[in-house]
């Protein structure tokens, strides 16, 4: 499990600084000093798109940018006087020639992950369900680069969503084992739109984070957990505290209902709200305002 935490802090952050510093010095030739330009820059657009900005802190990722604003302005200044191209052995083009295959593929997974910020199919809209704080799109989107449920029908446009601190982040420390220590725990949930109660389900405890999935028998993966009929769509709340469940099947609601408690029950690695919306067990994009949400969007109540 650590090995994964320690992964997306270099992944997020060791690299991206790494390839920074890199291009801010002095090389042989301009071509070498352009080939860092290419690797930072296609790396800084993948890893601000893709990246766990809740994890590592949310503001980091416009630090990096200014970082490497600054890099590229040393990176002009320590190469003013180098010649343009590199001497003519076969070793002195193997960095640039690798950097141009990296940056090519950064910049590909990039792109592909901005795609993941749009859907062609019919959304349905609703009234976000949380309120007081500023949260963030931890999986979101139509790609599942940025959204790892995509891959799974039901739930290919599924959101989990996490409340950032004040300073931009998920929780006090890196992954803490108390419930408490998350933002969003115990916030309250309200009714994503004016409907009908179809499922609602309570009793199973909370669990500690883990990022190991193991499902104690007889729990739902979505824990406790409330559907609500929202025009032709059925829409999953789920991980709810336990005993927090406020409605019962057939329960008119309306926006301003509340429904429970943001939890940490069922198939979840930390307290979270996950929502989707299915027609017919087909997943359906959601919108909140008319705005379609991927990994790293905010929304601020
Ligand atoms: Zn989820």
């Amino acid at each position: 499990m650590w090995f994964d935490v320690a992964l997306l802090f270099v992944s997020t952050l060791i690299f991206p600084v790494y390839f920074m510093i890199e291009l801010g010095r002095k090389r042989t030739s301009k071509l070498a000093c352009f080939a860092w330009f290419l690797i930072s820059g296609s790396y800084l657009l993948y890893i601000f798109n893709v990246g766990r900005w809740d994890w590592v802190g949310y503001y980091f990722r416009y630090a990096l940018i200014a970082f490497w604003l600054y890099s590229v302005v040393h990176a002009v200044r320590n190469n003013r006087d180098v010649p343009l191209w590199p001497p003519r052995s076969f070793v002195s083009w193997i960095g640039p020639a690798l950097s141009a295959v990296f940056a090519a593929l950064f910049v590909i997974l990039g792109a592909y992950a901005l795609t993941g910020h749009q859907t062609s199919e019919q959304a349905v809209d609703l009234r976000f369900p949380l309120r007081g704080g500023t949260y963030h799109v931890a999986h979101g989107g139509s790609r599942t680069i940025v959204n790892y449920h995509h891959d799974y029908l039901p739930q290919q446009y599924a959101l989990d969503i996490v409340k950032l601190n004040a300073g931009g982040w998920r929780t006090k420390g890196i992954y803490p084992s108390e419930l408490q220590a998350y933002a969003i725990y115990g916030d309250t949930l309200y009714s994503p739109c004016n409907g009908k109660v179809l499922e609602a389900v309570d009793g199973f405890e909370d669990v500690a984070p883990t990022l190991s999935e193991k499902l104690p028998e007889g729990v739902p993966p979505a824990g406790n957990h409330v559907a609500i009929g929202c025009l032709d769509a059925k829409v999953y709340v789920a991980h709810m505290q336990k005993g927090s469940v406020k409605v019962k099947v057939g329960d008119t609601v309306d926006v301003n209902t509340p429904i429970g408690l943001v939890g940490n029950s069922g198939n979840t690695s930390e307290p979270h709200l996950h929502i989707h919306a299915e027609r017919n067990g087909v997943g359906v994009p959601i919108t909140f305002n008319g705005e379609f949400l991927a990994r790293n969007g905010l929304i601020r109540h």
